[in-house]
């Protein structure tokens, strides 16, 4: 347990009443293995703890990363069940959750680098990274973690770095904010799992764009390793006030997304590491947004222990 204040959560049935509209993996079984999570959470942390409610974005913000045409599209369909693409659907609440999931991610960065809180833990549904400027991808709507890094920017961030270890390319975050070389991206995933042809290894410090993609079979040690040494030199280097971190748990043992072997004790040692370089670096600023993870209780286990890794 880390002293000071307490971890913020941002978590509410809103993030479960978005539900496609036909059998998909990412349904509100995540949102209740979510919510038991915060549950037992609440029960072992006690006042380290605090629980908040979402803040709703508005078409201003997501401007600032999104074009108007998407935007305008997207909020059209709010009420509506719709489909974006081909497995991104949209059910009636799933509009106004998704712009709870983005104004959450901002109005956290904005807390953060405020001083009024250290580290936030924003648990949307539907996640962000894979959403490019003009499009929805990859069952994700508006760029979460790419909204926050932006918002930090503007309340005063000299470098935001946002670490994904998702195990699928963060290429929304990726291209959202490559105009922005003082908002440094890094992910850490399978070789073109998603999308196929993105992600390969980068190391651009100029444009502070940094790929490492792992084996189909990585494992936990590995990954852990390809991190640690990042965090090490590049992260570092790049000194940033603000990490962000897109967390997914889809690389776990248990996950049929993919053939990755990361145990739920590793991702919590990964989550240690990343707080740790926060301490160092950051003078403990973190925020946190969830992106995969589809297996229930491997969700539910992953989050329950980020939570107290970062309590
Ligand atoms: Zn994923």
């Amino acid at each position: 347990m880390l002293s000071g204040r307490p971890l913020r959560a941002v978590h509410h049935p809103l993030f479960g009443r978005h539900e496609p509209w036909r059998p998909h993996v990412e349904d509100s079984s995540r949102y209740r293995a979510v919510a038991r999570a915060v549950s037992a959470a609440e029960a072992a942390l006690g006042d380290q703890l605090t629980v908040a409610a979402p803040h709703v974005a508005t078409r201003d913000d997501l401007l600032r990363l999104h074009t108007a045409g998407y935007v305008d599209h997207v909020l059209a369909l709010m009420g509506e069940q719709a489909a974006l693409d081909h497995e991104t659907l949209l059910s009636e609440d799933s509009v106004e959750a998704a712009l709870a999931g983005a104004g959450s991610c901002i109005e956290a960065a904005e807390a953060i680098m405020a001083a009024e809180v250290d580290r936030v833990v924003v648990l949307p549904r539907p996640p962000g990274h894979h959403a490019e400027a003009d499009r929805a991808m990859g069952f994700c709507v508006f760029g979460n973690a790419a909204l926050a890094a932006e918002a930090a920017l503007r309340a005063g961030a000299g470098r935001v770095l946002v670490v994904d270890f998702d195990v699928h390319h963060g290429n929304g975050t990726e291209a959202l904010l490559a105009h922005l070389p003082a908002a440094g991206t890094v992910s850490f995933h399978s070789e073109r799992l998603f999308p196929q042809d993105t992600g390969d290894e980068a190391s651009d410090s100029a444009r502070a764009i940094w790929n490492r993609p792992l084996g189909a079979r990585a494992d936990g040690e590995t990954l852990l390793r390809t991190v640690a040494r990042f965090l090490e030199r590049e992260g570092a280097a790049f000194d940033p006030e603000l990490l962000i971190v897109a967390a997914g748990f889809d690389g776990h043992a248990d996950d049929a997304m993919s053939e990755w072997q990361v145990s739920t004790e590793e991702y919590a040692v990964l989550l240690t590491l990343l707080r740790d370089f926060a301490e160092r670096h950051c003078a403990g600023r973190m925020l946190v947004t969830l992106e995969g993870g589809y297996d229930p209780m491997a969700l539910e286990e992953c989050v329950l222990a980020m939570l107290k890794v970062l309590a």
